[in-house]
């Protein structure tokens, strides 16, 4: 295996070169005051989060290329680590997924041409502050512009950078009104910055108007918190999601290294109670561009009952560009996976076009030929085999079988 030389980044050797850290270990020597109770706690949590370079180097020896990073991004990009997260990181390896996650360096303060601020072209498509109607029946709702850890690689920088606060009563409510009168949307995600981050009281406050729109039939919640914040996935949270099913929560676990006892609890408790969990992971160099990788990471996921789903190319957003990947690498990890492992482990590959297109889904081309009588295929091994059409093509169903469902509820 190979990584491309970058001049900012130190070569890296094989993955088994990079030794694991005793999250536990860590936490003691982080923040060796902090109780079990008070570890346990969100809130605590949160109020403990290392918000600039000066907390940042006091935890972890910042590398130049980071140090010149928290200063060069400091008037662009929010800063802002969870205790529990930054006890995930190396503090001797600068390629250390979860601190290139959390931690800026130098490239990332380079706006590239053809970089966005709003790379999916979402804001031609708010009709009201907090809802972004790209697609015909799903919509988001932007419920606060705050997270437990601001990822480098986010794309929605120009909504967490901070420039637009917790949704007001008064936008909330312009969103349920704009749902209300559109009928067509049947699915509502919730995002943001991270919605778990409103308190249980404001969540409620969200979810029983929008449960109340008949035509909404299903709600889906975006947040990273089991793997950034899993204390924050409390029983009394999850009993209060499980009562608006359905309700999918979708995490974004990037690297099998946050798979920890504590996110595996948070998924687990999700899930026991009812609520279904999905992963979206963004493909990023360095970090988890490597089949095996992903191959892990998406065993890992299934282990504690949670389904791949996307595995996003990275967008062309301000300050990503020296953590994008070429679209041949994520054709060949999907490669690397299909017939190879569980079909459940292999995601979508997404590419969510810049300018705001929206999302295709790509694979790899395992069509060798289109004939008249049959498809020329190669397998997953590059065998071929050939698969016969039908001789009758005409496919309509004459029985309306949808409008029978619907008609029993
Ligand atoms: C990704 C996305 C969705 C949801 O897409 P699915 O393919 O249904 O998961 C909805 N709206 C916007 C604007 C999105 O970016």
């Amino acid at each position: 295996m190979s990584f491309e030389p970058h001049d900012e980044q130190p070569a890296v050797g094989p993955l088994e070169a990079q030794r694991p850290t005793d999250p536990a270990e860590r936490r003691r020597a982080l923040f060796p005051e902090a109780t079990d109770e008070q570890w346990g706690d969100w809130r605590w949590q949160l109020r403990h989060a290392v918000r600039d370079a000066k907390g940042l180097a006091a935890k972890v020896p910042l590398t130049d290329d980071e140090r010149a990073g928290l200063d060069e991004t400091a008037k662009l990009f929010r800063v802002g680590v969870s205790p529990y997260y930054l006890s995930l990181i190396d503090p001797a390896h600068p390629l250390c997924p979860v601190r290139m996650q959390s931690i800026p360096v130098k490239a990332e303060a380079r706006v590239r041409p053809g970089e966005l601020e709003d790379p999916l072209g979402e804001d031609p498509h708010r009709p009201v502050e907090a809802i972004v109607h790209k697609y015909p029946d799903r919509v988001l709702l932007l419920a606060t512009d705050t997270c437990s850890v601001y990822c480098r690689h986010c794309t929605r920088r120009r909504i967490t950078r901070g420039g637009e606060a917790e949704l007001t009563r008064t936008q909330l409510d312009l969103g349920l009104d704009y749902i209300r009168a559109h009928p067509e949307v049947r699915d509502v995600l919730i995002s943001g910055g991270d919605p778990l981050l409103l308190s249980d009281e404001r969540l409620e406050q969200i979810l029983t108007p929008l449960r109340a729109i008949p035509h909404v039939e299903m709600i889906r919640i975006g947040t990273r918190m089991p793997v950034t914040l899993p204390m924050r996935i409390t029983e009394a949270l999850a009993r209060l999601l499980r009562r608006y099913a359905p309700l999918f929560v979708v995490t974004h676990f990037n690297h099998p290294k946050e798979v920890t006892a504590e996110a595996k609890r948070a998924c687990e408790l999700l899930v026991d109670h009812g609520v279904p969990v999905e992963n979206q992971s963004v493909l990023m160099r360095r970090i988890n561009s490597d089949a095996r990788i992903i191959k892990e990471l998406n065993h890992a996921c299934l282990r504690m009952r949670v389904r791949p789903y996307y595995l996003h190319q990275m967008d062309v957003a301000e300050g990503c560009e020296h953590l994008r990947t070429p679209i041949a690498k994520g054709l060949e990890i999907l490669e690397d996976l299909r017939g190879w492992t569980t079909g459940m482990a292999v995601p979508h590959l997404a590419v969510d076009l810049p300018g705001g297109g929206g999302k295709v889904t790509i694979q790899p081309q395992y069509v060798l030929e289109h004939q008249a009588t049959q498809t020329l295929f190669r397998n997953y091994r590059g065998q071929t085999y050939a698969y016969p059409e039908p001789e009758e093509q005409d496919c309509g169903c004459p029985y309306d079988a949808v409008w029978v469902n619907r008609a029993q509820g």
